[in-house]
């Protein structure tokens, strides 16, 4: 790979910048669970055994770009702190006069954590000053935030472009090789299965992965933009009607690579209204009466996509089958998570990405059993 990893670099003595991902879950102040800290930790650690002098930043929640103390990073510091046996300090800023100071005291080998990043507003503007700011504390950058990474945020771009050496931590490196080693090498068949409700969102990776996979498998909300371009009746179903020309573009190019290669629900179950609580019906898919929605793929699809997942031999799967919020609707999704897991077991490598999909996996306890969930759900993609 033409990316500088961290243990490339020299680092004994200089100031190594480090963006992570420490957006934890917080309650009443207490972290309920650290995940995204331990994620972090290798890459810490090579840091302080390889003598560089570790300045570690994140952001936390949605301040909004003001001091609010319901955000702070103290008990990230703390918790860190535990987990590696040592005092990590906090700077109450993140740039300026005090992060300055509390850099002074930093030892090679030490650790330090400057506060929120989004206190500034600065950060998720990407202003060249901030941005400027927070490079000028260091020596080297090292991007170790895979879940941010697809941001163009001061801490993301704006620093990488302003310190001279810029590398990946051991986080971001795993997560490259796992999803870049899927798509460059996989054990064949190679299926993915997209879901979600915006197509927007996800038309460049269908793009993308479509001549790459053996079978593209689509659910979820997105499935109706798809069958609107094909002129069939979707009812009161998610519409995206933007991406009606660009779904239109990836049935073309579908029907180019030949037939099997998109594989679309064939049945969807249907509501007179969007609760948990609605009558429901299955209806064959495109053929949705006027007054009804569809919330999730059908018994027919639920089936037809099991059975392509268990015999993939490689998985990546982004996107819920419907809203699967709703216990009523969540079959189809729950129903793929189990097949990763059953295809895992008979020796596939599976990938989640993050998000609503990694939450499925890990709400039905199968997190052990997925080669690999990402941590990112939008970088991932
Ligand atoms: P995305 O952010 O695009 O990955 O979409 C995730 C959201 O899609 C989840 O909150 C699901 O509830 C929603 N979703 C999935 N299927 C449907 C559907 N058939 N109708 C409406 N929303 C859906």
């Amino acid at each position: 790979m033409q990316k500088l990893f961290v243990t490339d670099l020299d680092v004994r003595g200089k100031r190594v910048l480090v963006r992570a991902d420490f957006n934890v879950p917080l309650q009443g102040g207490e972290i309920i669970d650290d995940r995204r800290i331990r994620e972090c930790l290798p890459t810490i650690q090579w840091l302080m055994e390889n003598g560089a002098r570790t300045i570690l930043m994140s952001h936390l929640g949605r301040p909004g770009g003001e001091r609010a103390e319901d955000y702070s990073l103290q008990p990230v510091a703390l918790h860190l702190g535990q987990l590696l046996r040592r005092d990590v300090p906090l700077a109450n800023d993140c740039i300026g006069p005090e992060a300055q100071a509390k850099l002074q005291g930093l030892a090679d080998g030490g650790v330090l954590l400057l506060e929120n990043l989004r206190f500034h507003a600065g950060e998720t503007a990407n202003e060249p000053e901030f941005a400027q700011a927070l490079a000028s504390l260091a020596e080297i950058y090292v991007n170790d935030a895979f879940g941010t990474s697809h941001r163009s945020h001061a801490s993301i771009t704006g620093v990488a472009e302003r310190v001279a050496q810029c590398a990946m931590g051991f986080l971001l490196k795993k997560e490259l090789d796992l999803l870049g080693g899927a798509l460059a090498d996989p054990r064949r068949p190679f299926v993915a299965v997209m879901g979600g409700s915006k197509v927007s969102g996800k038309i460049k990776v269908i793009e993308n992965l479509l001549d790459k996979v053996d079978q593209l498998i689509v659910g979820g909300g997105m499935s109706y933009t798809i069958f609107k371009a094909m002129g069939l009746e979707i009812g009161k179903s998610l519409l995206d009607e933007g991406s009606l020309e660009d779904a239109a573009g990836i049935l073309e190019a579908a029907e180019a690579l030949g037939p099997g290669r998109l594989i679309l629900p064939l049945d969807i179950l249907a509501a007179d209204a969007f609760d948990n609580d609605a009558v429901t019906t299955v209806c064959p898919a495109g053929e949705i009466p006027a007054e009804l929605e569809g919330l999730d793929i059908g018994p027919r699809t639920i089936e037809l996509y099991g059975g392509i997942v268990r015999e993939a031999g490689t998985v990546i799967w982004n996107g819920p089958m419907g809203v699967f919020e709703m216990p009523t609707f969540a079959r189809g999704t729950k129903s793929v998570a189990a097949a990763m897991a059953e295809a895992t077991a008979r020796g596939a490598t599976t990938i989640v990405g993050g998000g609503d999909s990694a939450a499925a996996i890990k709400a039905a306890g199968l997190s052990d059993d997925i080669s690999h969930v990402s941590t990112g759900g939008g970088a991932s993609l």
